[in-house]
């Protein structure tokens, strides 16, 4: 069993794509397969190294690791070689029309009612005629030769599907500046590297059908498919416009952790529920085609804050350990297991630790209060002290509920929210909590 996926380096990664990545990744595990990495970069002008290289960090950052990897733009003698073999079966040929002319064809055909397919006036062309428009300096673009039969195959998500390969035209493999178009290359490449699984999104399906008689026509046999929903937006708008803020270099930038992403994308559009999972490989259990429905997935942004703040909610502290020291907020398994909860984002224990061991300004509305409750802290403070603390402040100052913590809170962290104060109060330790109660910077 092999998989491929396939990106085109003219563009950074979104969420769409790394939907296209997982699916293949997670069905390659469950089958202990082989996971192909295909740089589709034909496309000399719109390819750059900059965006291929940036496919290679998001794979990476993600954990979505590949067993092999394939340019296309290396592979050109390869697809030469499938080229003259269709034009020998009689199956590639050559037309000369320009696109004005087959758009004038379109609408003709149009204008009488009938659909736009393409006539096969060029399979009527005799080689003389085929010289003289060669040198009239015409060059020739190369047509797939359709049979025009219905095209089945029994799709991993959509069950049995059906093309009818006569109502489409048949497909331009080649350009008239000799490039190849997407077609060729991609069924050469999964015929050549034993590609047995085509995992895509239903963007493809149609493809699917004159695909099929490529691969027959080049090998005599065929993969399997399966074609999934798209992503759409969370109003079910495509995700076309946003795809700036939806690519994976932006979320990673945003601070987000990678299993928050994945966590959502494998589940988006099953009937599982949306939940944080802490490994890729907690999700390949989980896999399974049928579980994947017919309508379009939503995706919201949101739903990738929520399940963020989630799995930094259920990580342990080994698992953050050096992306805190990194962010200089090391401050030990302790700390961790009581901010953990509060977090949205890994880069808010940065708050947290500044409030332990950093320098805060206190917030303090009422100062007679603070000086009261700062008079009354204990020297010595371990994580029970907080409860008799409250108590003794209580009874020296009247106050009470949300009057009573929410002052002792804002002095002592400078924030409204936070982790449980009893812990909180411990690791701030005595000397900070009496200089931040009497209202100054500590
Ligand atoms: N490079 C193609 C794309 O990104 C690959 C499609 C396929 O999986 O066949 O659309």
């Amino acid at each position: 069993m092999k998989v491929r996926f396939a990106p085109s380096p003219t563009g950074k990664l979104h969420v769409g794509n790394i939907r296209v990545a997982l699916m293949n990744y997670l069905y390659c595990k469950i089958n202990k397969g082989h996971f192909l990495l295909r740089i589709d970069d034909t496309d000399f002008v719109r390819s750059t190294k900059e965006f291929e290289n940036g496919i290679y960090a998001d794979l990476e950052w993600l954990g979505i690791k590949w067993d092999s990897l394939e340019h296309q733009s290396k592979r050109g003698e390869i697809y030469d070689k499938a080229r003259d073999d269709l034009i020998a079966k009689g199956l590639l040929y050559p037309c000369y029309e320009t696109a004005e002319e087959l758009d004038k064809k379109r609408k003709i055909q149009t204008s009488l009612g009938k659909p736009p397919i393409y006539d096969r006036a060029a399979l009527q062309l005799t080689a003389e005629e085929k010289t003289k428009l060669e040198a009239e300096g015409r060059k020739a673009h190369w047509r797939f030769k359709l049979s025009g039969n219905r095209v089945l195959w029994n799709d991993l998500v959509r069950g049995e599907q059906t093309v009818d390969t006569s109502s489409m035209s048949d497909p331009v493999l080649i350009r008239e500046d000799g490039a190849y178009l997407y077609t060729l290359p991609s069924v050469v490449d999964d015929v050549e590297l034993g590609i047995s699984h085509v995992i895509r999104g239903e963007d493809h399906v149609t493809n699917t059908g004159a695909q099929i008689e490529i691969f027959e026509a080049l090998s005599g046999t065929r993969p399997e498919f399966g074609h999934f929903p798209l992503l759409v937006g969370k109003d079910g708008e495509g995700l076309s416009k946003r795809l700036g803020s939806l690519s994976i270099e932006s979320m990673r930038g945003d601070g987000v952790e990678p299993m928050a992403i994945l966590s959502l994308l494998a589940k988006l559009g099953t009937s599982d529920a949306v939940e944080a999972v802490l490994s890729i490989d907690d999700l390949i259990g989980t896999f399974d085609f049928a579980k994947i429905g017919r309508a379009p997935a939503r995706f919201n942004p949101e739903d990738v804050t929520r399940l963020n703040s989630q799995l930094l909610h259920i990580t342990e502290y080994d698992a953050v350990k050096s992306h805190l020291a990194e962010l200089g907020c090391d401050l030990g398994v302790d700390f961790w297991n009581i901010i953990r909860g509060n977090l949205h984002k890994i880069s808010d224990a940065k708050i947290w630790a500044q409030v332990i061991s950093g320098e805060i300004e206190p917030v303090i509305e009422d100062a007679e209060f603070a000086n009261a409750a700062a008079a009354l802290v204990p020297d010595d403070i371990k994580s029970d002290t907080w409860s008799g603390f409250v108590a003794s402040v209580k009874e020296k100052t009247g106050k009470t509920g949300k009057n009573l913590f929410m002052p002792l809170r804002l002095a002592l962290t400078g924030q409204a929210h936070g982790p449980d104060m009893s812990q909180i109060f411990a690791l701030i330790g005595s000397d900070k909590a009496k200089k931040r109660l009497s209202g100054n910077k500590a």
